[in-house]
């Protein structure tokens, strides 16, 4: 068995503290499992800041280039708050990272068990069973890039912001074929959210969309939705939907909807998914919690290591091909928490156990 090389990038505040339990409960499986997996640390963030004098230290990004994949914390945080937005971890950490690796598929799953009903401010009986659904964005695409992007002084002294909302269909192609694999592997159930009513953009999106899965997928059932109707219809009943799909604005919005509604940032994990292909033949790709470095608990080891525990579990599903390692984490993450091992984000005022402690509870569901 080959060595499967990845690049820990743990971050900062509760990054280390989460990172360290998840690489515990990764060790362990790959004991079980036989495999080889090589850990290589590097600063990113406040900690490439603080070390080497920039958030994505040149160091670290060539260790990623030589990774199969990056395991990635969070970073960012008040000790950094006051340095120009352009130094700024997450802008100069993340942002370039997404753009050096083509990360245009961000794959965010919304997973609510239903013992953890509580935390979600949806009405019991619209979760009876909790929630199972999987946000799709793209990534590097539509408003966030086009361009142009600018601010311009008009000739009577009005000023004027222009963004553009830009796709070419490839691009749209290439995140529809992420988002059918994602619905094979779970009910075969898509739908597409957009604005074809109004955008031109959205009507090449819906087009092509359509094209691709008569033409590649016509296993997949596809339905299409406009984006406000979609906002509603998510916090009235989310598991109406399995899998969707939407452009880099849209999905911005509705994966921050998704995770308030799922409760606990500490249980989400996400994936964001490159163009390239690792030493294994598979998608490069960037895993990490959909949480930030929650600078409020960091330090007294009371941080939800799940989120970044799932993250470890996408990354041996979409990086390095090892479906059975990754049902196995997630399987044990959700045994240990429906048994009662609970952080204090989750515990509802009842008895919590530490990040560590939550992690022993994984490893004992392993
Ligand atoms: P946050 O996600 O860090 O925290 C929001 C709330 O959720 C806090 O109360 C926090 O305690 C809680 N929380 C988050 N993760 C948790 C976990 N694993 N276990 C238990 N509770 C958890 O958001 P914020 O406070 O707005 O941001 C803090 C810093 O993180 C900022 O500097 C922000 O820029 C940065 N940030 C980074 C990323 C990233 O690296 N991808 C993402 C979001 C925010």
């Amino acid at each position: 068995m080959p060595t499967i090389k990845f690049a820990v990038l743990p971050g900062d505040y509760i990054g280390p503290e989460v990172m360290a339990e998840a690489l515990r409960v990764l060790e362990h499986v790959a004991r079980q499992e036989g495999l080889v997996l090589e850990a290589r640390p590097a600063d990113v963030g406040g900690a490439g800041i603080d070390n080497h004098g920039k958030a994505l230290p040149d160091s670290t990004l060539r260790l990623c280039e030589r990774s199969d994949a990056i395991l990635f914390g969070s970073v960012g945080g008040p000790k950094w708050e006051k340095l120009p937005p352009k130094e700024q971890p997450e802008r100069a950490a993340l942002l370039p990272l997404r753009k050096h690796f083509t990360l245009f598929a961000n794959i965010r799953p919304g997973l609510l068990y239903k013992e953890l009903k509580a935390a979600s401010p949806i009405k019991d009986e619209r979760i009876a069973d909790g929630i199972d659904i999987v946000c799709i964005r793209e990534l590097t695409g539509g408003l966030y890039f086009g361009k142009p992007k600018e601010t311009t002084t008009l000739a009577d002294g009005d000023l004027q912001a222009v963004d553009t909302m830009v796709y070419r269909k490839s691009e749209i192609e290439r995140i529809t074929r992420t988002a059918v694999e994602t619905a094979r592997s779970r009910k075969r159930r898509l739908c597409s959210i957009d604005k074809a009513n109004i955008l031109e953009t959205s009507v090449l999106w819906r087009r092509t969309v359509s094209e691709y899965v008569a033409r590649h997928a016509p296993d997949v059932e596809l339905s299409h939705m406009y984006v406000d109707n979609a906002a509603m219809q998510l916090v009235r009943s989310p598991n109406q939907f399995d899998v969707f799909v939407t452009e880099n604005m849209f999905g911005d919005i509705l994966s921050d909807e998704m995770a308030v509604i799922c409760g606990s940032l500490g249980m989400l994990s996400s994936a964001s998914i490159g163009t390239g292909k690792n030493s294994l033949g598979l998608p490069f790709g960037l895993y990490e919690p959909a949480g930030g470095t929650a600078p409020d608990i960091a330090g007294k080891g009371v941080a939800n290591p799940c989120a970044q525990v799932l993250s470890t579990a996408l990354m041996l599903r979409y990086s390095f091909g090892l479906e059975k390692a990754a049902a196995r984490i997630e399987a044990a993450v959700r045994k240990a928490v429906t048994g009662g091992a609970r952080t204090a984000d989750i515990a509802f005022g009842g008895a919590a156990v530490g990040t560590r402690g939550m992690a022993d509870a994984i490893i004992a569901a392993l």
